[in-house]
Parts: C-alpha cells; sequence; structure tokens
C-alpha cells in the first residue's frame, strides 16, 4: 500500500501571540479576572481563524493539512502535560472527575498559585523559547486526554479549514521532562515510555475519528547527544515510531526535528531513513542548523515524504531562493529514487521569528528588503514549492527579487565596514590578554582601598514607573533632551544618595536610561537596528524584540561614560561602571548569517573595548561586563562546544583586556550551575565574578573551591525575584556558608542578580539588611 503524501508546502508552526500581541492581552486581562474563561476561549480562537486565514491568504492550503495546528495557550510543552493528564504529585489536587487538566489548573502549573510553585520553567533547546519542564515520577498518572486537540480541530473544520495538530513527540517529551521530586534516586522519565505511547496512539486515534488526515510530532530531542543514542537502529525511536505507525486507525504522521541534526551528526537522514522505514509517512530534516541527508539515507525513504527544513525560522533573512531551489532539485532527484516526495518546510515552527515585516514603519530604508519575518516565511515557502513543480520560470519574479536583495546586502555601505574589518584583521594575541591576575589584585588593592567583603548591587535599580514613564515621553517627543537629561540625572543622584546611606562600599548609578540591557547597546552601536513590532515568545504571555545585527560593529561614540561618570562624581566611594557583554548582546538580538559568530563578536568586544577606555579615562576603577547568556548559547552537542567557549570566551577578553591592571573588571552571570563551563568561566580572567547563590544556598562555592577557583567572586546572598526581605540573620548565614569554604579575602557580597523587577520599599529594606551582615561578617574575620 503506497502512504499518502504531504502536502508540497507547509511550515511547521507560526507566532502564537498574535501580530499585535492579542494572545498576551487576552491571557492577562483573564488572568487578572478582567474576563472570564469564555472570553479567553473565544479570543483565542478568533486570533488562531486570523492566523490561519492569513495563511491561507499567502497560499497555503486550507484542506490538505498544510496549515500547522500547533495553538497553545502558554507553551507547547505544556499541552503535552495537559494531553497526557500527566499531574505531577504536588498538583494532583487539581485533576478533575476523570483526571483531566483543566485550562483553569493548566495556568496554575504554568504560573503556581499562593501555596506553590509553577512548573520549572527552562530553555527550549538553544533558543530563547522557554518551556514549562514536565515533572514526572514512577506513578505520575499518565492518560491520553485528546479532548482540546479534538475539539480545536473540528472548530477548524467546521470553518471549512483542515488543521494539522500537533504535538511534542512522545521521546522528546520524555526527555524535556525532570524526576519529580521525591522520584526514587535516579529515576528516568523515560521509563514511562510505554504508558506515553499507549496514551498517544488513543490521542491518534481520536484525532482521526475527528477527521484529521495529518498529525504532526515534534522529536527535536534527537537532535541532542543524548537523543542520538535513542535514534540508533533497535533503539528506543525504532520502537516507538513501529508501535505508533502500527496502529490502523490514526492520521498519517509527520514527525520533524527541529533545531540540529537528528541521530548521530555523522549519519544526516539516518534518523530520517529508520523512521520511514519504521512506517512513518512524512519525515522532516533542518537543512539550517542541521546537516543535509546524504543520498545513502534518502534511498530509504520508503515512500515517505522527506519535509525540508529550508527556510530558517529561528533568524529574519531574506531566503536565497535560487541556493535552496538547487538544493531542493538535488534532494528530490536522491528522494523519488526512492518513491519518495519532497516537500518544502521550515528548520523549526516559525515561533521564533516575529510576524510581519510589513508592521515595521521604521525601519532604516534599506533594511525591509533583506529581511522575512513569519509571513515572509511562509510566501519563501510556497513560492520555493512552486519552483520545485513548475519550473523555475514560474517563479522568475520572485527569484530575480531575491537576488537583487541579497546582492544589496552583500554591496550595502555598512555590511562591511573597512575600518571595522583591519583592526580585527592586526589584532595580535597580546590583544586578547591583561597581566597575571596577582600583579592585578596589589595593584587594585592598592587603588580602591576596599573593606574585606565589599558589598555592591549587580547594577539596576528600581524601574519604577517614573523612569519608564520619562523614557516613553522622551521617545514620543513629548520630554525634550534637556528635560530627560535632568530626570535621569535626578535618578542617578537618589540611587546614589540611597547607597551612600545604606552604607554600600561599591556604588552603581542604576541603569535608568536603559530599556533593556541588550537593546540599549545596539541602539549605541552601528551596524545593529531595533523593530517596533518584532515581537517574539519568550514564555507564557511574555514576549521579547530583539535587535538585529545586520553590519559591521564598532561605537560612534563613548554613550554610557555620561551617566556612569555623573554618579561617580556624586560620590568619593567607588562606582562601578555597566556594561553588557558581547556573547549576552548576541545571544538576544538576531544575529547575521553571513559571517560567523565569532566575527561579529569580536567587533562587539571591540565596541565594548572603546567604552571601557573612555570610563577608565574618565576615572571609573570597577568596571563590570555582563555576560549572563554566556552558557544560553552553549551548542546542544558536547563535540560542538569546545570550540564555541573558546570564541566566546575570547571576544570577552577582548572586550576587557584593554584595561590597566589597577581597573578592576567585573562580570556577572545570572545562574550558578556551571559545573561543565568552570574552566571557561575562569579563562574570562575577570577579576571579581558574580552569581546567583542564593536559592541554593551558596551550593556553588564548594564547586569554585573544589575547582580551586582564586578569582574574586559574589556568590548572590538574596534572591531578588521576589519581593520578600531576606532578614539580616538569613543573609549572615549565607555569609557563613561561603566563608566555609572560600578564602574571605576573595568574597564579595552583593544580591543574586539586577533589582530592576524589585519595588523601592523591599530593595531598601534588603539591602539594609545585606549590608548589616556583611559589616557583622567583617568583624569575626
Ligand atoms: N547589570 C544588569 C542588571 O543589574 C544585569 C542583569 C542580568 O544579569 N540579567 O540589571
Ligand atoms: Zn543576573
Amino acid at each position: 500500500m503506497s502512504k499518502p503524501t504531504f502536502p508540497a508546502a507547509s511550515v511547521l508552526g507560526y507566532p502564537r501571540i498574535g501580530p499585535n500581541r492579542e494572545l498576551k492581552k487576552a491571557l492577562e486581562a483573564h488572568w487578572a479576572r478582567k474576563t472570564d474563561e469564555a472570553t479567553l476561549h473565544a479570543a483565542a480562537l478568533q486570533l488562531q481563524k486570523a492566523n490561519l486565514s492569513k495563511l491561507a491568504a499567502l497560499g497555503l492550503k486550507p484542506d490538505d493539512a498544510s496549515l500547522p495546528g500547533d495553538f497553545a495557550y502558554y507553551d507547547q510543552v505544556l499541552d503535552a502535560t495537559l494531553a497526557l493528564s500527566a499531574l505531577p504529585t504536588r498538583f494532583a489536587d487539581l485533576a478533575d472527575a476523570n483526571g483531566a487538566i483543566d485550562t483553569a489548573a493548566s495556568f496554575i502549573l504554568a504560573r503556581g498559585d499562593e501555596s506553590r510553585a509553577p512548573l520549572e520553567m527552562t530553555k527550549w533547546f538553544d533558543t530563547n523559547y522557554h518551556y514549562l519542564v514536565p515533572e514526572i515520577g514512577e506513578t505520575t498518572p499518565i492518560k491520553a486526554n485528546a479532548t482540546v486537540l479534538v475539539e480545536n480541530f473540528k472548530a477548524h473544520a467546521a470553518n471549512g479549514t483542515t488543521i494539522r495538530p500537533t504535538l511534542v513527540g512522545p521521546i522528546s517529551y520524555l526527555l524535556l521532562a525532570k524526576a519529580e521530586d521525591g522520584a526514587a534516586a535516579g529515576f528516568d522519565p523515560l521509563t514511562r515510555i510505554d504508558e506515553v505511547v499507549a496514551a498517544y496512539a488513543q490521542i491518534l486515534a481520536e484525532l482521526a475519528a475527528a477527521g484529521a488526515p495529518w498529525v504532526q510530532l515534534d522529536e527535536p530531542g534527537l537532535v541532542t547527544d543524548r537523543g542520538a543514542e535513542l535514534a540508533v537502529p533497535g533503539a528506543l525511536a525504532e520502537t516507538v515510531y513501529t508501535k505508533l505507525a502500527a496502529a490502523t486507525e490514526r492520521p498519517a504522521l509527520l514527525v520533524t526535528f527541529g533545531y540540529g541534526t537528528a541521530g548521530e551528526p555523522t549519519r544526516p537522514g539516518a534518523t530520517q531513513g529508520l523512521l520511514a522505514r519504521a512506517g512513518v509517512e512524512a519525515v522532516h530534516a533542518d537543512l539550517v542548523r542541521g546537516a543535509l541527508p546524504t543520498a545513502e539515507f534518502l534511498g530509504e525513504l520508503a515512500g515517505s515524504t522527506l519535509v525540508a527544513g529550508i527556510v530558517d525560522s529561528r533568524n529574519i533573512w531574506r531566503n536565497n531562493l535560487s541556493a535552496s531551489l538547487d538544493i531542493l532539485k538535488s534532494l528530490r532527484t536522491e528522494v523519488e529514487k526512492a518513491n519518495g516526495a519532497l516537500a518544502v518546510g521550515t528548520a523549526t515552527s516559525l515561533q521564533h521569528v516575529p510576524h510581519d515585516v510589513a508592521l515595521e514603519a521604521n525601519l532604516p530604508a534599506h533594511l525591509p528588503e533583506w529581511l522575512a519575518f513569519a509571513n515572509q516565511k511562509v510566501a519563501e515557502v510556497i513560492t520555493l514549492a512552486k519552483g520545485l513543480s513548475e519550473g523555475e520560470s514560474a517563479i522568475a519574479a520572485e527569484l530575480s527579487a531575491a537576488e537583487s536583495a541579497i546582492a544589496h546586502r552583500a554591496g550595502f555601505a555598512g555590511t562591511t565596514v573597512a575600518a571595522v574589518r583591519e583592526r580585527l584583521a592586526n589584532l595580535t594575541t597580546a590583544d586578547f590578554s591583561r597581566s597575571d591576575a596577582q600583579t592585578r589584585k596589589e595593584a587594585q588593592e592598592a587603588a580602591l582601598a576596599l573593606p574585606p567583603l565589599p558589598t555592591t548591587t549587580i547594577g539596576s535599580f528600581p524601574q519604577t514607573t517614573e523612569v519608564r514613564t520619562a523614557r516613553a515621553a522622551h521617545k514620543a517627543g513629548t520630554l525634550d533632551d534637556a528635560g530627560y537629561e535632568g530626570f535621569l540625572k535626578a535618578e542617578i543622584t537618589r540611587v546614589v544618595e540611597l547607597q551612600e546611606k545604606l552604607g554600600l562600599d561599591v556604588l552603581v548609578h542604576g541603569e535608568a536610561e536603559r530599556n533593556d540591557m541588550v537593546q540599549y547597546f545596539a541602539e549605541n552601536f552601528d551596524g545593529f537596528s531595533e523593530t517596533e513590532n518584532g515581537w517574539v515568545q519568550s514564555y507564557g504571555s511574555r514576549a521579547t524584540r530583539p535587535s538585529i545585527l545586520w553590519g559591521d560593529v564598532s561605537r560612534p561614540a563613548a554613550f554610557t561614560v555620561p551617566w556612569i561618570s555623573y554618579a561617580a562624581s556624586l560620590t568619593n566611594k567607588p562606582l562601578k561602571g555597566m556594561l553588557t557583554g558581547p556573547v549576552t548582546i548576541l545571544a538576544w538580538s538576531f544575529i547575521r548569517d553571513d559571517q560567523p559568530l565569532s566575527i561579529s563578536a569580536n567587533q562587539v568586544a571591540l565596541a565594548l573595548r572603546d567604552e571601557i577606555a573612555d570610563l577608565q579615562a574618565a576615572g571609573i576603577g570597577i568596571i563590570q561586563v555582563d555576560e549572563p547568556a554566556l552558557r544560553e548559547l552553549l551548542p546542544l552537542r558536547a563535540a560542538d562546544q569546545p570550540k564555541y567557549l573558546g570564541w566566546s570566551v575570547d571576544s570577552f577578553r577582548l572586550a576587557t583586556a584593554g584595561a590597566v591592571d589597577a581597573t578592576q573588571i567585573h562580570t556577572h552571570l545570572c545562574y550558578s550551575e556551571f559545573g561543565e563551563i568552570i574552566e571557561a568561566i575562569d579563562a574570562l580572567d575577570a577579576d571579581v565574578t558574580s552569581i546567583e547563590a542564593a536559592r541554593s544556598r551558596m551550593e556553588v562555592t564548594a564547586d569554585l573551591t573544589s575547582y580551586g577557583y582564586s578569582r574574586g567572586i559574589g556568590p548572590g546572598v538574596y534572591d531578588i525575584h521576589s519581593p520578600r526581605v531576606p532578614s539580616t540573620e538569613e543573609v549572615a548565614e549565607l555569609i557563613d556558608i561561603a566563608l566555609g569554604s572560600l578564602d574571605p579575602k576573595a568574597l564579595w557580597i552583593n544580591p543574586d542578580c539586577g533589582l530592576k523587577t524589585r519595588g523601592y520599599a523591599e530593595t531598601e529594606a534588603s539591602l539594609a539588611n545585606l549590608v548589616s551582615a556583611a559589616v557583622a561578617a567583617r568583624a569575626t574575620l
């Protein structure tokens, strides 16, 4: 029997937040109890319908399952938890009479309630999207609940639209889960796979009964090292999909593998071949982050469709259509040898890019032509499918428009700036190193004369409504430059006076002038632009608006110096200048696809190096370069990590190595679980590193000691993620734990992170307790 052929053009998923963040508004109104659940459901359905009609208008067929059915109120992994009724024990009371999790209960899983914390949130592969981590134990209920999926399918079918219901696949679901607290030591959620597969089989049967011709199961877990072990012949991926495919009552299956190469990296296409032979009708490959499947494996497609994820869904650049078409044509030749078919798709869901370039009215004139957001990418997929079936002449206009945009981009003055290139080309190893740490330490001790256990903060002070209002007024033009500068100076004065009053040793200016720790830098560097509406979901109802790095980076003028030196002029205490590091600036922006990230990182590093030189010249003796995203960009595969750590550490060193011995360089990393990258953190060669540590009660200090870490270290002594004020005793206890393993001369006392999300009342009280605990500890040394 021949397998059904997957639609020739499709996308793996579409942004869920809405072109005008409709979903955010609907969710937040509901959570604030301003609307009831029926209103929320109606708003969500209306948004989905609008999105689907947009996709159909762009050319995806409404009736052949090429339209993605990937809507989620909060998160796609949470939705799989709902489909499995997999309520963790600590939420067991939320089950309804059938053991199912309803919408209200799902929001408690996502957001917690008075008595319990929400499900943990963590990064979705190497993206800035965050999912809710399933908590699976030996007895977590696993029971199919297809109601939401079936109802959603039917709601659109009634409207004449055949969507393709989409779920995180069973293997990835369990790979993304963590063992529930209280599970036996070493318990692996994957041991529950048989029950999960049985539940998926039932869900598939119910969707088939409702009329769904295709269902998409996302298995990005198989692009990791752990997943690769499960993708070899005879291992879990084969058994799971053989079982799912064997059912007679089921829709046709598309299994996707975004975010890299599925299975063994040296055998691209092997996993797709394996699943095709297991009976799966369509298999996907990410051709952007993953390797091109080789002819050997394409020959194993067994009549299945290969969905070629050739349009980049993680970045915003216009596709090189003619290059893509060439790849697609050669793939098709191989695929057809195995009686398979080739379809065109995206590398992953489009959830990682904004909706529509057409919503940007204020980009620099050269930029829109170079860009493709979700809607433009859908059009690219359709164009490529058309070119593939009808030949180049059928898409001649699109090919030539893409070609001229790409040529324009390559030749544009700001894309390659000779002065920037020359500076990079002339770097020597000396530009990446400072003198030895001990010499610096002595010079800094003499210059700074700090007490033992110096107290400081991580940089930002509360961003009050007044601060945000003034910034918005300045942007809107209702507050002039002079008025805004006066406002910021008054704010800085207040923050410095407060720190003096509290008795902190190293002060900061408070970062009131910054909308965001990355965007502020992008706005002040050449080579970056900002969007107005380029929102991308970060988690739940939250979205960020990444800047676009499109050209060679340089810094036209000092920009942090005026604020920071103004703050320094108000105090006799050392004032710490505050910058964002190169990796973090790139990690939270859309990046160039026309050069290695390491080159962009060094360009940003040189721009920061100029700023550091100017801060130093202005008399600033301590400069912090934040790199909270250093660990975020760590490649998924262990084999790829050393190279990344090499260039990322180098870029930090390039940014900071111009500082003289007496200038103390700090860095801040938001996390503390850095077992695997501790060497890299040491190699940053920062004089002082602050990290998060309060919630784990200083667990990290023992690791640092066993590593032999000898630099200054500020493990956070209180958690800034909640308004709770820590008592002096609590802070003192944590200082005591740290002193138990760390050299008192190396220890700094600071909060876990910046204070911008906090209010002044709790900030003042917490910092007062921090200072008194530090002063008391000092007396015991
Ligand atoms: N200096 C920044 C702040 O205090 C650091 C923020 C961060 O680590 N994410 O806000
Ligand atoms: Zn932080």
